[in-house]
């Protein structure tokens, strides 16, 4: 059975790099992955592809003189595994996340999907704002396991727990559910209790500890994932394994977001929320 995951997170957090290594990861393992990138900055899959510049699925809608096809949005990444970028809006035009359903009714309609028989899709959300738009791959029931990735900086933690907001309304109708948090380091102050405490009190879990290391930027200049430009690393280690544990998490849970107040006890007493 296909499983699809959306990963959540603030922008600039890391998300596109662990989608990728993750994808990256996942096909190494075995399975057939299709990464497609939702922030309209249309970069998500960049490092499984090499860098090329690909069209995205807006771009060529809005090219109307050509037909969109299989072939067209489609790029192979690293060991295979699929990318796609849905694009977005013409910057101060339209609504990106108006753009992400009419990609995803495209990939839809192609039926790449099945064609393909893929496993695993990924979805790469940007979280900044959690409006309708960029819900949609919950909202319209396409990814039923979220992940969020966060550092233990408070803008970062701010927007884990506002997309939780969305995921417990949509939860309470529909099968969306939390997975976990991956934390992405940043060596932020006591960032390892705080992040554990936002995993407590969203009645979740921290699924992986991704360390900050250089060797990202590194293999990134040869626009390569990690799990790609430096297989023996031990960061390909962490992406593998964090790869393993989602394909065997059975922690789903309906999250249960802070309050303001909550918040921002979090943030202040790391240590007294461990306790409690
Ligand atoms: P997002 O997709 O959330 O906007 P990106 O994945 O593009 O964020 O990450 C932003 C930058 O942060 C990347 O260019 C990458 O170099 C860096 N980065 C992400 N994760 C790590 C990490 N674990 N260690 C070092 N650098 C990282
Ligand atoms: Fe932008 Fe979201 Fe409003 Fe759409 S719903 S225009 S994505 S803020
Ligand atoms: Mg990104």
């Amino acid at each position: 059975k296909m499983k699809q995951i959306a990963i959540y997170g603030k922008g600039g957090i890391g998300k596109s790099t662990t989608c990728s290594n993750l994808s990256a990861s996942l096909s190494l393992l075995g399975y057939k992955v299709l990464q497609i990138g939702c922030d309209p900055k249309a970069d998500s899959t960049k490092n499984l592809i090499g860098g090329k510049s690909k069209p995205s699925v807006l771009d060529y809608i809005r090219e109307s003189s050509v037909k969109v096809t299989k072939e067209g949005i489609l790029t192979k990444g690293f060991s295979n595994t699929y990318c796609i970028e849905a694009g977005g809006p013409e910057p101060g035009v339209g609504c990106a996340g108006r753009g992400i359903i009419t990609a995803i009714e495209m990939i839809n309609e192609l039926n790449i999907f099945e064609e393909l028989d893929i496993d695993v899709v990924i979805y790469d959300v940007l979280g900044d704002v959690v409006c309708g738009g960029f819900a949609v791959p919950l909202r319209m029931g396409f990814a039923k396991e979220v992940y969020l990735v966060t550092s233990g900086e408070a803008m970062a933690l701010y927007a884990a727990n506002n997309i939780s907001k969305a995921i417990q309304r949509f939860g309470q109708r529909s099968d969306v559910r939390l997975g976990g948090i991956i934390c992405n380091q940043r060596n932020a102050y006591m960032e390892k209790e705080i992040v554990t405490g936002l995993a407590k009190n969203l009645s979740s879990q921290v699924i992986g500890w991704i360390p900050r290391d250089n060797i990202v930027q590194e293999c990134e200049l040869k626009n390569a994932t990690v799990v790609e430009g430096s297989p023996e690393s031990d960061m390909a280690k962490v992406y593998s394994q964090l790869a393993s544990n989602i394909m065997s998490n059975e922690n789903f849970v309906i999250p249960t977001p802070m309050d303001d107040m909550q918040f921002d006890f979090m943030i202040k007493q790391p240590m007294k929320m461990q306790i409690q």
